[in-house]
């Protein structure tokens, strides 16, 4: 599965991180995590430290799937309003939902510090009205995120203007979100990881996975063979291609990051991040040495030869996005690219068993706008799985909901 097109920044940034062997000889462990992303990184590192003889297998080199390719915004925001949730599975659930993201966030921020050095700030999240008629939606949100405790602000078009310079009906400001290096995490999390006893395979590709009651044999083309108890599936977009039962869509979506931008230009970017509520959405949000990273623009395109022809385009469309919203802000172009992502239907992640393999296999699939983010619960949720220990999201975040 081809994930990425163009010029992705976190890759030319960073270059090549960290090389792991390959795997070479028949092993056994614990646990296995195939998928060597940030979110395989993070159950990785949740596993490891708690005990767990942890294998982590990769098929490319570390990082360097769709993860080196997310703007990495961390929001507790999710793409589904929490009224919408609330609507589909209860107050209780939703709320439920968004304060786990809303953790998520200073959960992340924990582990930053400890890594050091992951281009990790926190930051404010400012999310406008794209239209008038949009409006009531927003102001509804706004109230139901007071009434649960969600330090949140309204703005209205007068305030907007003077604090952001932005023209719009109205806003949400949200005082927890972060940004952070995603490529740059993955890598420093799987280094300690190795550090401290876990052993990680890149360039190894698992090609059969067969579950029985006491364990789990993963195979690769060449015919090695893991012994495992069980299994972490967060191979990422394609873990899809594991199941029978369709459970999300494949969309792309496109980024540009600029060179750096005077601070004074750059004013309050530096420390709020922006998006809108049209869908697909545009967003934006700042780098550490000061660059605007902008994404949007989403389409439904599943080929990647496709998805590389409109890298291009796409990246002049989204300047002309931000041109119109802020037109005094530089946009001096640096890179731009594509990636492939997946949408499940009402924007929460799936992390769990699946009845087509049992218990022993535990799927992580972050999807959605805030990938990073349910990755941080879901690591905490499928260690909880794997110990036999109850979550509060297992039936929300679960393959169950579907049923
Ligand atoms: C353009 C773009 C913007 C995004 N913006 C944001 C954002 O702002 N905020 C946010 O939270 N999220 C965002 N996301 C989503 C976020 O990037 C993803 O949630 C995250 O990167 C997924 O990480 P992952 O580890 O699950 O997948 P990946 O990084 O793709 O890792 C999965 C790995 O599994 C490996 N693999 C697959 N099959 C096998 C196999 N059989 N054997 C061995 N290895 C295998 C792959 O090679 C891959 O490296 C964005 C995504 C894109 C594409």
């Amino acid at each position: 599965m081809d994930l990425k097109s163009g010029y992705p920044f976190w890759a030319i940034k960073n270059g090549l991180m960290c090389v792991f062997p390959q795997l070479k000889a028949d092993i056994s462990c614990d646990v296995v995590v195939v998928g060597g992303g940030i979110t395989g990184a993070l159950i990785a590192d949740e596993l490891g430290s708690n005990g767990f003889d942890v294998v982590v297998v990769e098929q490319r080199d570390i990082g360097w799937g769709s993860s080196a390719a997310s703007t990495a915004l961390l929001q507790y925001e999710i793409d589904t309003h929490l009224v919408d949730l609330a609507k589909a599975y209860g107050e209780f659930e939703a709320v439920q939902a968004y304060q786990a993201c809303a953790k998520a966030i200073t959960d992340l921020r924990d582990l930053a510090h400890e890594l050091g050095d992951v281009d990790f700030d926190m930051q404010e999240s400012l999310y406008y009205a794209s239209k008038r008629s949009h409006k009531a939606v927003l102001r509804e949100e706004y109230e139901l995120r007071v009434k649960h405790g969600f330090d949140v602000q309204w703005l209205d078009s007068d305030s907007l203007k003077q604090r952001f310079g932005i023209k719009a009906p109205c806003a949400i400001l949200t005082k927890l979100a972060a940004r952070v290096d995603p490529y740059r995490m993955a890598s420093k999390l799987l280094l300690r990881l190795a550090e401290r006893g876990g052993r990680i395979f890149d360039r190894t590709m698992i090609d059969s996975i067969e579950p029985a009651d006491e364990g789990v044999t993963l195979r690769t083309p060449e015919g090695l063979c893991i012994q495992a108890k069980h299994v972490v599936m967060a191979a990422g977009y394609a873990s899809q291609t594991w199941l029978k039962q369709s459970v999300a869509q494949n969309r792309s979506s496109y980024a540009f990051i600029t060179d750096p931008i005077d601070s004074t230009d750059l004013g309050v970017l530096a420390s709020t991040m922006i998006w809108e509520s049209a869908r697909p959405y545009l967003y934006m949000r700042s780098t550490g040495d000061g660059r605007l990273l902008v994404g949007g623009d989403d389409d439904d395109i599943d080929i990647p030869s496709r998805r590389d022809k409109r890298v291009e385009s796409k990246a002049k469309g989204l300047a002309k996005k931000v041109k119109k919203l802020l037109p005094s802000l530089p946009l001096p172009p640096g890179f731009s690219w594509g990636g492939t992502f997946a949408e499940t239907a009402d924007g929460l992640p799936f992390f769990g068993e699946h009845a087509q393999y049992g218990p022993r296999v535990q799927f992580a699939m972050a999807y959605g706008g805030n990938g990073i983010s349910y990755s941080l619960i879901g690591a905490g949720l499928l260690r909880a799985n794997i110990e036999g220990r109850p979550h509060p999201l297992t039936e929300l975040f679960g393959f169950s909901r579907l049923d």
